[in-house]
């Protein structure tokens, strides 16, 4: 399908017509076509060098350092040297993977280690392990509720539970809206047999974090379980780094808890932790747990990792230094930040147009930053993310401050939309 490239604007691309797989795919090159452009098709940019604070990136056939607020590495855990040793000699023991699913020969004592270890952390009897985060969600939840049951979700849950709710109902409450939050309960009465409420810990989009003692309450109050996705709050949020379980004291009363490897510890890979009989239903009714090859022997790094949240508190002590330079920088320019209680720092911008503008600029101005519009949040809720890390310096938040004051005198971020 051809367009008209001169006359095209974002909104030509907002719904992808109801065509066959395959011409969906062809219209939608030409939006990939329209961005590129436009220079403004800031994703899959290719890094030459390994995940950190600054990275080489390669943008139009060009080697470029850029100062980088893109990684869920909170802790700079994917470069710790004592991390990678003990990666590396897992490997050297046990090999490069696990060779079957869990349940027909793929269950090593480095699984075993890591089950038990996360349950402890999250003060729970058990858990299991899936490959990813993503199919911790979508897997177990969709193991868990059928036709007759509910998931009651707020509004900005991750992907990966909205994917897991495909084969029961779904009500959705408006963001950490509490009194909507107990309608929805209200509504829901008997008349389903599981209620279950979904919610993530910290917000992969704004930062922010779940009201979880007021919900915690009012699931319990009208007869729901609670699930938690503390994906962005292990090993940041708390005391001590044990996530918003530990912000609120709220271990033993929350029902389920899911997570992921890949940010704060610097790896890969999803766990669930709970009361033993529905970890035992889950390790065999959990389709992609049952039927999928379980995670390498890599996995011994995460034990390691867990070992420095206790060990090594500096770095979350240096993150929450970082993390509140930025958030006084951006304030003292005027613009939005939202109300971010985390390593996830949204600026507010509302329209893609200008969002992908900041973004094209900010990369130029050697600072990569990811713009997130829709489907990853409401049309008119565009923005610039930036994900801060403990070993970013001081001189690096500057220079992201200064490119920002640059950028925003330009496009005046927080200001109304164009016309
Ligand atoms: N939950 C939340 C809240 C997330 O932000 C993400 C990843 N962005 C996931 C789950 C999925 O985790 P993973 O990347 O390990 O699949």
């Amino acid at each position: 399908m051809k367009i008209d490239f001169s006359t095209a604007s974002f909104k030509d691309f907002e719904n992808i017509p109801d065509l066959d797989a395959f011409k969906r795919a062809d219209y939608f090159q030409t939006y990939l076509d329209f961005l590129k452009q436009n220079g403004h098709l800031n994703y899959r940019i290719l890094s030459t060098t390994g995940c950190g604070p600054e990275m080489e990136l390669l943008v139009n056939g060009k080697r470029r350092k850029c100062i980088c607020l893109v990684s869920n590495d909170y802790l700079g855990f994917t470069q710790h040297p004592a991390i990678k040793e003990a990666l590396i000699q897992a490997i050297s023991q046990f090999g490069s993977g696990a060779g079957a699913s869990p349940a027909i020969g793929g269950h090593f004592i480095y699984h075993q280690q890591l089950e038990d270890r996360i349950a402890h952390f999250y003060k729970k009897e058990d858990a299991i392990l899936y490959t990813t985060g993503y199919t911790a969600n979508s897997a177990t939840l969709q193991c868990l509720l059928k036709k007759e049951d509910i998931a009651i979700l707020d509004m900005e849950v991750h992907a990966s539970v909205m994917e897991g709710c495909q084969l029961t109902n779904v009500k959705r409450f408006l963001h950490n809206d509490m009194d909507m939050l107990e309608m929805v309960l209200k509504n829901a009465k008997d008349h389903y047999r599981t209620k279950l409420v979904v919610v993530d810990g910290v917000y992969s989009q704004n930062g922010d974090i779940a009201k979880l003692d007021r919900i915690t309450e009012l699931a319990h109050h009208y007869g729901a379980y609670l699930l938690v996705d503390d994906a962005h709050g292990t090993g940041v949020v708390g005391d001590t780094g044990g996530g918003v379980m530990e912000k609120y004291d709220l271990y033993g009363k929350v029902d389920i808890v899911t997570g992921t490897f890949s940010k704060a510890l610097g790896h890969i890979g999803g766990y669930v932790v709970a009361d033993k009989e529905l970890i035992n239903f889950l390790k065999f009714q959990a389709r992609q747990h049952l039927f999928s090859t379980t995670a390498t022997p890599a996995t011994m790094g995460i034990l390691k990792a867990l070992d420095l949240i206790d060990e090594e508190p500096f770095w979350r002590e240096k993150l929450w230094g970082n993390i509140d330079r930025l958030k006084a920088g951006l304030l003292s320019l005027g613009l939005n930040i939202g109300e971010t209680e985390s390593a996830i720092i949204p600026v507010k911008i509302g329209d893609i147009a200008r969002t992908l503008e900041a973004g094209k600029l900010l990369l130029e101005a050697g600072i990569y930053t990811n713009p997130i519009m829709y489907p990853a949040v409401a049309k008119k809720d565009s923005r610039i993310r930036l994900n801060i890390m403990a070993t970013h310096t001081a001189e690096q938040i500057d220079k992201v401050i200064s490119a920002f004051e640059v950028v925003n005198d330009k496009l005046a971020l927080s200001g109304p939309k164009p016309l």
